[in-house]
C-alpha cells in the first residue's frame, strides 16, 4: 500500500486533454496530519465555458453509440480505476481522513461495483410497449428514452469517488455527456480519474473534470449549455442550485443531508446491536449523509440501551487514518470541527448532558473530535433537528410506536431511517409509516447498486442509483402510430 499517495494531476480534463488551470489557486490540506498536500488551481470563467463546450460537442456522437458500445467504454473505465484501487485509496485516506478500514471498502470498492453495475445497465433496452389504444382511432404506442444532454455533476467532500460514480456512471450509461465538479476541500482524486479516464480512452470530451470554489460550481450550474444539473451537498447549497438552474429550465437532482431517525421498539434485545449502532453512526466521523444519529429508544429499553452502547465508546479509536485500528477519523476542516463543537456545547447550555463519550484525548495534530452521545434535550432543540455531520448522536425516549413514528417523522429532512424491531413483520408496518428514501430493518446491510437512494423535504430532489438513477438523465419519449 503506497500511504503517503498523493496523486500529482494538477491538470484540469477538458476535451480529454489535459489543460493547466486557469483561475483561484488554494492549498489542500491532509485533515488528519494538517499539512498540505497539494496547491490546485481551478477552472477559470472561460475553461467552465470550455468544459461545457466539449461535452456539448461531444454529446451527439456518445448519444448516437448503441447501448453496448457505451457498456464496453464504462467498463474499460472501470478497468482502468480499479488497476488503481491502491492509489485511489491512499489519495483519499489523505485526502478525506476516512480510516483505511473503512475506506477500502465504502470509498473505493463499492464505487466501482456501481460502475460495473451501471456499465451492464447501459445496454439495457427501456422500451415499454403500451399496447393499443381507440379513442378516437386505433392507436399504439410505445414508450422510448432519449439522453437529457450534458450534465453538470457537483460533489461534495465526504465521498469523492463513490458520489461522482453514482453521477456520471449513470449519466454516461444514459448517454448524456458530464462535467464533474467535485468539493474544492478534496479535488486531488476526482482530478486523478481525470487522468485515467483519458487512460481508459473515452471518446473526447465526453467526461471532463474541473475544479474550483462556489464560483465556479455557480457558473457551472447555470450555464445555458448545462440541461441538467445533479448535486450532492448540503441543502443549503442545494437550495442556491436549484436557483442557478432555474434560470435555464435545467432539471435538477438534489442530494441533500438528513437527521436519520434509528428506531427502536419495545421487545428487542438491545445487547446485540447496541454497539452496532454506535459504530454505526460514528463512522467516517460522522460524516455521512444518511448516519443514524437520531436515536428513538422505547423507554422500557433506555436505560439497558445506554449501559449496552458503553463498550461501542470503548472501541472508538480516534486518530491516524493509517493505524488498521482507528475507526474515527478527523472532520475535514478546522471550521467544520468548530461547528460540530458549537453543537456539543450549545447543547450543554441548553440542559442537554453527553450520556457516553471516548475517554482518551484527540491527538494534537488534525481537525479531530471525540465521539459524544448527547440526551436529555426536547426534540425540538437544535442538536436534534439539525444536520452536525459529526461523531455526535442524540438519544430520546419515546412511550409507544406511535410516538416514535411522529418524532422520525417530525423532521425537515427525509433522507434515511432505521427501525430495530422483534420481528420483521412489525418492522415493515413502522418503515411503511416513515418518511425516508431509504428504511433499514434491523440493520439493513449495504447500499445496494441496484437500489434508489435519496430522500424528499430537505434531502433532496430525485433518486440516484439503480434504475432510478440512470432516468435521472433519461427523458421519456412517446412513439404513437395508427393502426
Ligand atoms: P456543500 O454543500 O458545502 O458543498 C458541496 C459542493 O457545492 C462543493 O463542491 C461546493 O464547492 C459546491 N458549491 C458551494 N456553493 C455553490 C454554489 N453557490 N453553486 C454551486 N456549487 C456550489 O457540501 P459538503 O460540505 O461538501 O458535503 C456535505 C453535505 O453533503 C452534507 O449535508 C451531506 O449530508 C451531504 N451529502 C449528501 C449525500 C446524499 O446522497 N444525499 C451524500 C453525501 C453527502
Amino acid at each position: 500500500m503506497e500511504r503517503d499517495f498523493v496523486p500529482d494531476v494538477r491538470t484540469l480534463t477538458i476535451g480529454n486533454k489535459p489543460v493547466e488551470p486557469a483561475g483561484d489557486r488554494w492549498d489542500v490540506a491532509n485533515p488528519a496530519t494538517e499539512e498540505v498536500i497539494a496547491t490546485v488551481g481551478g477552472a477559470s470563467a472561460d475553461q467552465v465555458d470550455q468544459a461545457v463546450r466539449a461535452a456539448r460537442d461531444a454529446f451527439d456522437g456518445w448519444a448516437a453509440l448503441s447501448g453496448e458500445e457505451r457498456s464496453a467504454a464504462i467498463h474499460r473505465l472501470a478497468d482502468v480505476l480499479e488497476s488503481r484501487t491502491d492509489q485511489l485509496l491512499a489519495s483519499i485516506v489523505n485526502e478525506v481522513g476516512t480510516p483505511v478500514s473503512l475506506a477500502e471498502f465504502m470509498q473505493v470498492k463499492m464505487g466501482l461495483g456501481h460502475l460495473r453495475w451501471q456499465a451492464d445497465a447501459a445496454k439495457k433496452d427501456r422500451t415499454q410497449h403500451l399496447g393499443a389504444y381507440d379513442v378516437p382511432v386505433p392507436t399504439m404506442s410505445d414508450v422510448t428514452h432519449y439522453p437529457v444532454g450534458v450534465v453538470a455533476a457537483i460533489t461534495g467532500y465526504n465521498y469523492p469517488l463513490n458520489l461522482a460514480i453514482f453521477k456520471f456512471g449513470a449519466a454516461l450509461a444514459a448517454g448524456c455527456t458530464v462535467v464533474l465538479l467535485p468539493s474544492p476541500r478534496t479535488p486531488l482524486t476526482t482530478l486523478f480519474f481525470g487522468d485515467l479516464s483519458r487512460e481508459a480512452g473515452l471518446p473526447d470530451g465526453v467526461f471532463n473534470v474541473i475544479i474550483g470554489g462556489a464560483d465556479v460550481g455557480q457558473l457551472l450550474s447555470s450555464h445555458p449549455g448545462v440541461d441538467k444539473v445533479s448535486f450532492t451537498g448540503s441543502d443549503t447549497v442545494g437550495a442556491k442550485i436549484m436557483e442557478q438552474a432555474a434560470a435555464n429550465l435545467s432539471g435538477v437532482t438534489l442530494e441533500l443531508g438528513g437527521k436519520s431517525a434509528n428506531i427502536v421498539l419495545p421487545g428487542c434485545d438491545v445487547e446485540d446491536f447496541a454497539v452496532e449502532m454506535h459504530l454505526r453512526w460514528s463512522r467516517n466521523g460522522g460524516q455521512g449523509c444518511a448516519a443514524l444519529a437520531r436515536l428513538l429508544v422505547h423507554e422500557s429499553l433506555y436505560d439497558r440501551f445506554l449501559e449496552a452502547g458503553a463498550a461501542a465508546f470503548d472501541q472508538m479509536k480516534v486518530g491516524d487514518p493509517w493505524d488498521p485500528a482507528t475507526n474515527i477519523g478527523p472532520m475535514i476542516r478546522p471550521d467544520h470541527r468548530e461547528r460540530v463543537q458549537g453543537f456539543i456545547d450549545a447543547s450543554l447550555a441548553d440542559g442537554g448532558e453527553v450520556l457516553l463519550s471516548v475517554g482518551t484525548p484527540v491527538p494534537d495534530k488534525g481537525y479531530f473530535i471525540n465521539p459524544v452521545l448527547l440526551g436529555g434535550l426536547p426534540h425540538t432543540a437544535r442538536a436534534v433537528q439539525q444536520e452536525i455531520f459529526g461523531p455526535v448522536a442524540v438519544i430520546l425516549p419515546f412511550r409507544d410506536t406511535d410516538e416514535a413514528i411522529r418524532l422520525a417523522n417530525d423532521t425537515a429532512f427525509g433522507l434515511a431511517a432505521n427501525v430495530w424491531a422483534p420481528d420483521l413483520g412489525e418492522g415493515r408496518r413502522v418503515a411503511e409509516r416513515l418518511r425516508a428514501g431509504t428504511v433499514w430493518i434491523n440493520g439493513g446491510g449495504a447500499m445496494r447498486p441496484d437500489a434508489p437512494f435519496g430522500g424528499s423535504g430537505r434531502s433532496g430532489i430525485g433518486r440516484e442509483i439503480g434504475e432510478w438513477g440512470i432516468h435521472e438523465y433519461l427523458e421519456p419519449r412517446h412513439i404513437q402510430w395508427r393502426v
